[in-house]
């Protein structure tokens, strides 16, 4: 009897033991970071009467899905959207303050990517001028080329520039983006590469991106399919140049050379099919996930966000975008099944932000928001100023909801930053539409949760401005009636989807707290390696409970 239980035990504890070892060994050939640009989280629920099995229902079903995912700072945008993801943490740390942002020295907007010293690589326009040096921390990318002392593959793809250059950061192997305009090609930057490798040519050279635009988008599915909140044709969508109204079919053959032709390619789902295209392509030829060091493929969709911004969340429009974009996960899927095995590769998929509503359509539904027009607050605040201390250009510059004070007048007419910032704020205050205005040097001492919390993590003293603005949930700052955007720090730009999906990922609905900076470090520790050096995110709990 004691013989037989200690068998039991014993076997039991080598089962244990085996079934720890085989976890600990069975690392990843490949994680596929897949962000979505502009996916809102209530996407996956909204729109799944379109999905079909083995897309979004595939990675939902069997994979973890975060159902309280959340960016912690705003400026909710594409460039730190993805900065965020990819270091591990938040503007403070990692510069990333928006896609564009006020150079105090250069006295001008700077562009993220933007980097006069790297030279084109398969273009010779500036597209190409592009490189990583705005980004202050390494990313799980370069992370891993350091772990596994470069034998690892890297690589990061996106239409859009940042969506590829900050998830790459210094050292990966390879960072590629789209150039429109007449171009049309896939290409990259002197940072990155010498020259396009072979099979990039020669992804360039098919007639496939002609095919695509030499289309007509409709409808995918049929008609009945569609829930429709509001009729195709409606006031709130901003057309295609060229194209009498807002609706289907896009007959993209006519709006092509209207529409800045390849650009159109990026503003179309067919832009993400052909990313998807694109992705396979670099599976393949640069045989990502078929040895025992982890490859890693950054893949960046960013049609949605495009038409995101041109119809908004309720549109038909978007919703055929995602029940065809579903279709392109599970080519993709089903791609990394043939080449590097189920089970053997892990996919996250999430997204950069969200996106709020059309602010007039919201309106008309009784429902809060509306438009803050900045000239007049702008205005305002430079004559109000102007009363108190004197005549001179008190605002400097305007971006991304933040007024950069003129430091140099300041100074000369021996003011207290601190005081004039916080005159600032009272001023601000006074319009309807600011809900909180905050100078960065209050955010400090701001409190440890909500709306100022998010703008405190989203600011950096150096690149950011004197004040910034917090208009009320559902407003825009001076935005066009027709379409949307984000930047917000509020749920709908805040709130997006998390599934982890493979190899050591669990499975479930989980509804704990996780934020966009936490991606990283659970890769890292899944990976046993280092995290990036800016992180200030947490492994999450759901891995490691198991
Ligand atoms: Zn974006
Ligand atoms: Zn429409
Ligand atoms: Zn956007």
């Amino acid at each position: 009897m004691l013989r037989t239980s200690a068998t039991f035990l014993i076997a039991f504890a080598i089962s244990i033991t085996a079934l720890c070892q085989s976890k600990e060994t069975t690392q990843p050939k490949l994680i596929v970071g897949i962000v979505v640009d502009q996916m809102r989280y209530d996407y996956l629920a909204r729109f799944s009467h379109l999905f079909g099995e083995d897309g979004f229902k595939r990675l939902m079903n069997e994979g973890a899905n975060f159902h309280n995912h959340n960016f912690s700072y705003a400026p909710t945008y594409t460039g730190p959207g993805h900065a965020a993801i990819y270091t591990g943490s938040t503007p403070t740390v990692n510069g990333i303050v928006g896609n564009d942002w006020y150079d105090r020295k250069l006295q001008r907007e700077i562009y993220i990517t933007d980097d006069s010293t790297q030279t084109g690589v398969g273009t010779d326009g500036s597209a190409g001028k592009m490189g990583p040096h705005k980004l202050l921390s390494t990313t799980l990318l370069n992370e891993l080329e350091n772990f596994a002392a470069g034998e690892s593959k890297t690589i990061a793809i996106s239409m859009k520039d940042r969506g590829a250059i900050m998830p790459a950061g210094g050292n990966a192997d390879a960072a590629y983006w789209f150039a429109g305009g007449d171009e049309g090609n896939w290409i990259s930057s002197s940072h990155y590469l010498k020259q396009l490798p072979d099979w990039v040519n020669d992804f360039n050279n098919q007639k496939r991106k002609d095919q695509l635009l030499n289309s007509e988008w409709n409808l995918l599915l049929e008609k009945e399919r569609y829930k429709t909140y509001r009729a195709d044709n409606n006031p709130y969508e901003y057309n295609f140049r060229d194209m009498i109204r807002p609706a289907f079919p896009y007959e993209l053959s006519e709006l092509r050379e209207s529409n800045g032709n390849y650009d159109l390619l990026k503003a179309t789902p067919s832009g993400n099919a052909y990313t998807t295209e694109f992705a396979i392509s670099a599976l393949e030829k640069e045989n990502m996930g078929t040895d025992d060091v982890t490859d890693f493929l950054s893949v960046s969709y960013s049609a949605t966000d495009y038409l995101g911004h041109q119809f908004g969340p309720y549109s038909l429009e978007i919703q055929d975008t995602y029940a065809r974009f579903d279709r392109d996960i599970a080519t993709l899927l089903k791609e990394l099944d043939k080449k590097v095995g189920e089970g053997n590769y892990m996919v996250f998929l999430t997204a950069d932000h969200g996106a709020v509503p059309n602010p007039a359509f919201l309106k008309s539904e009784n429902l809060p928001a509306d438009y803050l027009p900045y000239h007049d607050l702008i205005n305002q605040v430079q004559e109000e100023l102007t009363e108190k201390y004197g005549s001179g250009d008190w605002v400097e510059h305007f971006i991304n909801d933040q007024i950069y004070l003129n430091r140099k007048l300041i100074a000369e007419k021996n003011l207290n930053v601190k005081k004039v910032s916080r005159f600032v704020v009272e001023v601000a205050l006074q319009f309807e539409g600011v809900s909180n205005a905050i100078s960065s040097w209050d955010l400090h001492t701001a409190a440890q949760d909500g709306v100022f919390e998010i703008i405190k993590n989203g600011h950096h003293q150096k690149r950011s401005g004197e004040v910034a603005l917090v208009v009320a949930p559902g407003w825009l700052t001076s935005y066009s009636y027709q379409g949307t955007t984000h930047g917000a720090p509020y749920s709908y730009d805040t709130h997006v989807p998390l599934i982890f999906y493979g190899n050591q990922a669990p499975s479930g609905n989980y509804y704990s707290p996780t934020y966009i900076r936490d991606i990283a470090p659970t890769i890292s520790a899944l990976l046993r390696m280092s995290q990036p050096s800016g992180c200030t995110g947490n492994p999450i709990e759901a891995f490691f409970s198991h």
